[in-house]
């Protein structure tokens, strides 16, 4: 197996075949006003209506399904779920009719992300599984969607699949270059997880692409779902993953650290704190960010600085969107 270059620009051609560079572009980034040695990566500038990075991750499963020609493709998530609003959106684009396996909500109303998954999916293509059998959903989304005919393919919840790991590595090719333009090196990166698929693709990108780094850069994961030991587990299983399709072998030049959200850290929920939070921060640093994920993560990354001070610059991923938003109008008015 060979050694990677010790420092490149790009992805090696064997991933950046896989990826449709036309659904992505690089980000920028700017010092946070209230904290300049802070950087802030706009990943919410990747898409209007998709949340943060996760198109990069459906730059790669996209035409992976596309030349399997799948025609249906199943996906799995809870009501108010930004992956199944964002695949909704890019399976129409690629022609591939999607059918989401929606988790019953105790609350119906349409609000967020469940109107928004209303207005993009038919009937037909919606399926609600109630709680009480959604550790079957696997089992009733293949059943469902054998029973079509067509070719289909049925994505984990999340998104998480392999075939979205070389588009979630082109968040490492971003951030790189965004440390040549500004002649930065940062030590530290902040990001959120979910599956963790994103981070993990950060990580690896950088294993890959950044070779001198020199101490290891630590990435902070914010931890708003998923756990740290499984988070692990996946960052080395595709780690030999990659390894093996590239044919290059991968030393870890990133070291994790894990933390969970201070504030309201259970999965999907909110508070008013949170939502005052999120009215502060509009106000002083004019962004816009989503409670559910950024919020935290940005509560989350104050907290770790204050505990563990660091004289370089660090970098904040802003893996979120402003759409996010959108369900909770009534709770931000409060004041
Ligand atoms: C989906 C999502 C994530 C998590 O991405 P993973 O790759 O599943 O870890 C993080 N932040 C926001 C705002 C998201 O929508």
């Amino acid at each position: 197996m060979e050694e990677p270059p010790l420092n490149a620009s790009q992805l090696p051609p064997g991933l950046r075949k896989k990826i449709d560079y036309r659904l992505i572009h690089s980000t920028r980034i700017h010092p946070l006003p209230s904290e300049p040695s802070i950087w802030i990566k706009r990943e919410d500038e990747l898409s209007g209506s998709i949340s943060g990075s996760k198109i990069r991750k459906y730059a790669s499963l996209l035409p992976y399904l596309a030349q399997r020609n799948v025609k249906i493709a199943g996906a799995i998530g809870g009501p108010n779920s930004n992956n199944l609003v964002g695949l909704a959106q890019l399976l129409k684009e690629y022609g591939i009719k999607p059918i989401a396996f929606i988790r019953e909500a105790g609350d119906k109303s349409l609000q967020g992300n469940a109107l928004l998954l209303n207005m993009l999916l038919d009937k037909d293509e919606t399926y609600f599984v109630p709680r009480s059998k959604w550790s079957d959903v696997q089992q009733i989304g293949h059943e469902i969607l054998c029973s079509n005919g067509a070719k289909y393919a049925l994505i984990s919840e999340g998104g998480f699949e392999p075939e979205a790991l070389p588009g979630a590595m082109t968040l490492a090719e971003s951030v790189l270059e965004n440390e040549r333009q500004s002649a930065l090196s940062f030590r530290r990166i902040y990001i959120d997880c979910g599956t963790g698929l994103t981070a993990i693709g950060l990580a690896l990108g950088l294993d890959l692409l950044d070779q001198k780094s020199s101490p290891p850069r630590e990435i902070v994961v914010t931890l708003i779902a998923g756990d740290q030991a499984t988070i692990e587990l996946e960052y080395d299983r595709f780690r030999e993953l990659i390894q093996e399709e590239i044919g290059i072998k991968l030393q870890s030049k990133c070291s994790l650290v894990f933390r969970h959200p201070e504030l309201s850290p259970k999965f999907g929920s909110v508070n008013k704190t949170l939502f005052k939070r999120c009215r502060e921060i509009a106000k002083q640093e004019g962004l816009l960010m989503d409670p559910t994920y950024s919020v935290k993560h940005y509560i989350s990354m104050k907290k770790d600085l204050s505990e563990r001070p660091t004289s370089r610059e660090s970098l904040f991923i802003f893996n979120g969107s402003a759409i996010g938003l959108m369900g909770f109008q009534q709770r931000l008015e409060e004041d």
